[in-house]
């Protein structure tokens, strides 16, 4: 069987979309699960659409989401250069071979004269395209001399080469998602391969590569559906064979129909890009999964099921997992909607099943990143273990256990009016008492114990347990009192709710 070797190919016009990510990632998971190859390659002929940091952007998106080329042009390979702009001069040989089979032709249309003719089709309610009938009016060789042709060559006149896409004919081609696909020529129009200025069109350089680069599948977004037929004409006409092509449904927004754009990001609130990106231009920031907080697993595992499922229920999946699971065969046609709060879902997944020295580590970290609190690995891993449950995200964590860092320097009005009574105080006292006695100041016992004294005492638990919160805590909310007062300490729980008996007098 011939290698399997894909390929992914952007072009760094500014930072990739998830949708470029999930493109990728099934390009990854498809080279693995079959033995085969993944190449990394730059698409920049578009030297007009550049954008400079966008090449580097993509990588480290790429890096950060676990996916790993065999080839690029940062690890190399042996069918490099792998970035179109360092490969330049090897794409004219293969337009002059169009041209001589007549497959292609010059054109030497102006701008104005294109214009022209679009306004033209517009009056009479066309739309305007350069194909096999208004070829024959317009100022390119098919209507020339060769004699004409070469002295406009030789002049030096702007030019650009355009398949010559055959007249009156069906073009059959087979898509692995969509099955198999019939385009009428004649709807097709003489896409531009090669300028004047010596550089190839996206489709030229995308066919010449991914023959050259000897890809056996092209697996790649709905958007370019479109261009199928041009393409499948061209590796025809230079003789080739063509590899199988794939296109991938379109991520949609999670309201209504359409594309997920980044409009859509600003306007719900969440990023639309894997890590944050500067607009080199503008200054704008863009928010990024990585920088919101998001774990990569977790990203890569929502992206993976957004258009692909396994057919069974299963919802989390490793890399390596999604590798053995991955088959074309399950890429849904229609769009899949993007859906944000699934993903944080997801992320709330991958949060409790870290290790839990893991999660205290990344806690202590943006602890001593973020706040101004003296605390150790081991306690921030406890706390982490008690309220992991109740967020999605590190950065969440502080919000619910503030109060295990620093002790109340006020105490929430509301709370204080509806749970601090007249008896609170006396009863506090009493409990600091038999706290003070306790030896083993664990979850369990002072659970025990202050079980039997309230019944001893036949005090409202209710009443009780709201006002030893406020006094811990500052306010009514926490995880289970008994673990909050265990992580605390019997020294610190008694010496808060001195404290606090002593404020609120
Ligand atoms: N350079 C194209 C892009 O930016 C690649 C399309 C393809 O995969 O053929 O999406």
């Amino acid at each position: 069987m011939k290698e399997i070797r894909v390929r992914f190919a952007p072009s760094p016009t500014g930072p990739l979309h998830i949708g470029g990510v999930r493109t990728a990632l099934y390009n990854y998971l498809f080279a693995k699960k079959n033995n085969g190859k993944i190449i990394l390659r730059i698409e920049d002929t578009d030297q007009t659409r550049f954008v400079p940091g966008a090449e580097h952007y993509i990588v480290e998106s790429l890096d950060w989401c676990g996916i790993r080329f065999d080839e690029s042009d940062l690890v190399g390979g042996a069918f490099g250069p792998y970035r179109q702009s360092d490969r330049k001069t090897m794409y004219k040989q293969y337009c002059d071979l169009l041209l001589a089979n007549g497959n292609a032709y010059y054109a030497f249309d102006t701008v104005e004269e294109l214009d022209a003719a679009r306004k033209d089709c517009e009056q009479h309610k066309k739309i305007f395209i350069y194909n096999s009938e208004s070829r024959k009016t317009l100022r390119n060789s098919l209507n020339m001399s060769v004699e004409e042709v070469d002295s406009r060559l030789k002049k030096g006149e702007p030019f650009v080469v355009r398949f010559c896409i055959p007249e009156n004919t069906e073009i059959e081609m087979t898509d692995l998602i969509r099955g198999n696909i019939k385009v009428h020529s004649n709807t097709l129009d003489d896409k531009v391969l090669f300028k004047s200025d010596g550089m190839p069109t996206y489709h030229l350089a995308n066919i010449v590569d991914d023959h050259l680069m000897k890809i056996s599948h092209v697996i790649r977004g709905e958007e370019w559906l479109p261009s199928m037929p041009l393409h499948i004409l061209l590796y025809k006409a230079l003789g080739w064979e063509a590899p199988n092509f794939a296109h991938l449904p379109l991520l949609l927004k999670p309201d209504g129909n359409g594309k997920l754009s980044k409009r859509d990001g600003d306007r719900l609130g969440f990023p639309v890009f894997p890590l944050q990106w500067t607009d080199p231009a503008t200054g704008l920031v863009s928010s990024g999964y990585r920088e919101s907080g998001y774990y990569p697993e977790a990203f890569v595992n929502m992206l993976a099921l957004l258009g692909w499922n396994p057919g069974t229920d299963q919802e989390l999946f490793s890399m390596d997992e999604l590798i053995e699971a991955f088959s074309l065969e399950r890429v849904g046609k229609s769009g899949a909607k993007f859906d944000h709060e699934k993903t944080k879902w997801f992320n709330h997944q991958y949060l409790i099943r870290k290790p839990e020295n893991e999660l205290g580590k990344e806690y202590f970290e943006w602890l001593s990143l973020n706040k101004k609190v003296s605390t150790t690995v081991e306690f921030a891993t406890k706390v982490a273990a008690l309220i992991k449950e109740r967020v999605n995200f590190v950065h969440e964590l502080w919000n619910e256990s503030f109060f295990f860092f620093e002790p109340p320097v006020s105490y929430d009005e509301q709370v204080v009016k509806k749970r601090w009574k007249e008896n609170s105080a006396e009863q506090m006292r009493e409990l600091t008492k038999l706290l003070s006695e306790m030896h083993d100041f664990s979850s369990e016992k002072i659970d025990a114990l202050l079980h039997d004294w309230m019944n001893e005492k036949t005090y409202s638990m209710g009443a009780v347990m709201n006002a030893l919160r406020l006094l811990l805590v500052g306010t009514s909310k926490g995880p289970h009192l008994a673990a909050i007062m265990m992580l605390l300490g019997k020294q610190e729980t008694i010496k808060r709710i001195e404290i606090g008996i002593e404020t609120l007098k």
